[in-house]
């Protein structure tokens, strides 16, 4: 067994993972056989990689390892939806959600341990911030959750979909979050396609451009307003990348991969679900590469919103799409555990509280 100052392979991109071997006189070929192991197979034990020579595997067993993040608990909701609350080091902990539906199976990966970007209605949000994950503790999430559906290489498997929508700004964590995305697409790692990896940000501009150079994966942008007093308030990022900013860099986006942007939009009652701004959205986006996902808030405690009735969403569904608005409504799942978008909490001690944070709760007194 490894020992402490053992180097973390989990999470090591495929070019990483080739030059670690390099380094120590090891054929980078062998990183792929390691990596089907690892991300295929979901073996996190040096021995039981057969097809090393002995040698290798004891080498790596003395310098290396794999740590997956420890379950502190799973929940299951009714509707089939997973939860599982997961340990990383620090003594924190962050949700990883797995959502079956026919065909597919869609899992809700974190990025960080809370976030410092406060929107008005998440969670996640209200907890303040700790830290980024590591890019190791956010492909573990995949293993882990691949491990517990019971997951085999030569059967289906259930996972199918990964959406970075779990608690944290991914955007915000850019450094280890695209490393861990790389692995997703990887031959070698978890073979998903880059339209079945949706990446969902509140707008950080500069590392959207960015990513549409280096790792365009499908794009989920959270608007939940179409003006900005509204968006400032909801969304304090707006205040730096304001709205027609923030399109610009989407319709860039779009035009790197050739696909739509999903916009999202909570549906908070009285706050942005009236038809005024049902049909200013629909201004903003009308003939564009975008299609619109409403989500119906979802009330945690301590939150300050209620959600927007189902004939008031229907209605707002109603007027995107007379405008010609692809548009639909998410339905909550998970929530009767918690596990539904922006319900996420994990564990986190606030160790930064975000200036916007600071401003609003200076403001109040
Ligand atoms: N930080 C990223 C991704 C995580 S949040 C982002 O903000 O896009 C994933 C989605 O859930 C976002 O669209 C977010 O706005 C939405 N969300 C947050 N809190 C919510 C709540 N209480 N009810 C419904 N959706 C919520
Ligand atoms: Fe952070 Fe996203 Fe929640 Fe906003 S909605 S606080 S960006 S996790």
């Amino acid at each position: 067994m490894s020992g402490p100052g053992a180097i973390e392979l989990l999470g090591m991109t495929r070019g990483q993972l080739e030059g670690w071997l390099g380094s120590r006189g090891v054929k980078p070929f062998h990183a792929r056989q390691m990596m089907k192991w690892i991300y295929r197979r979901g073996v996190d034990d040096f021995d039981a990689m057969t097809d090393l020579s002995r040698t290798l595997r004891s080498d790596l067993s003395e310098t290396a390892s794999i740590r997956l993040p420890g379950v502190l608990s799973e929940n299951v909701s009714t509707d089939g939806t997973r939860k599982w609350l997961l340990a990383v080091d620090g003594g924190q902990a962050v949700e990883t959600v797995f959502i079956p539906e026919p065909g597919r199976g869609t899992l809700c990966v974190s990025s960080q341990v809370g976030c410092v970007l406060d929107c008005s209605f998440c969670a996640t949000g209200a907890q303040g911030f700790n830290r980024n994950l590591t890019s190791g503790e956010i492909i573990g999430q995949l293993l882990l959750a691949q491990r517990a559906l019971g997951d085999r290489e030569s059967e289906g498997r259930a996972i199918t979909n990964v959406v970075m929508m779990g608690m944290g700004e991914p955007l915000a964590n850019y450094r280890n979050v695209v490393p861990a995305m790389e692995l997703m697409l990887d031959d070698y790692g978890f073979e998903l396609s880059r339209r079945r990896v949706t990446l969902s940000t509140s707008g950080l501009v500069p590392q959207m451009r960015r990513l549409g150079d280096e790792c365009n994966v499908a794009l989920a942008v959270s608007l939940h307003a179409p003006d900005d007093d509204l968006r400032d308030e909801l969304v304090p990022i707006n205040r730096r990348h304001p709205i027609a900013e923030l399109l610009d860099a989407c319709w860039e986006y779009a035009g790197k991969n050739g696909r739509h942007i999903t916009f999202e939009y909570v549906m908070l009652d009285g706050v942005n679900d009236s038809p005024a701004l049902a049909r200013k959205l629909a201004g903003l986006l009308r003939n564009r590469p975008a299609k619109v996902n409403l989500i119906p808030f979802n009330p945690y405690p301590g939150g300050r919103y209620r959600r927007s009735s189902d004939s008031t969403i229907q209605a707002f569904q109603d007027i995107l799409h007379h405008q010609g608005l692809r548009t639909m409504t998410r339905r909550p799942r998970g929530d009767d555990i918690a596990a539904a978008c922006g319900q996420l909490a994990g564990q986190v001690e606030n160790r930064i509280t975000s200036p916007l944070h600071a401003k609003r709760a200076g403001a109040a007194q």
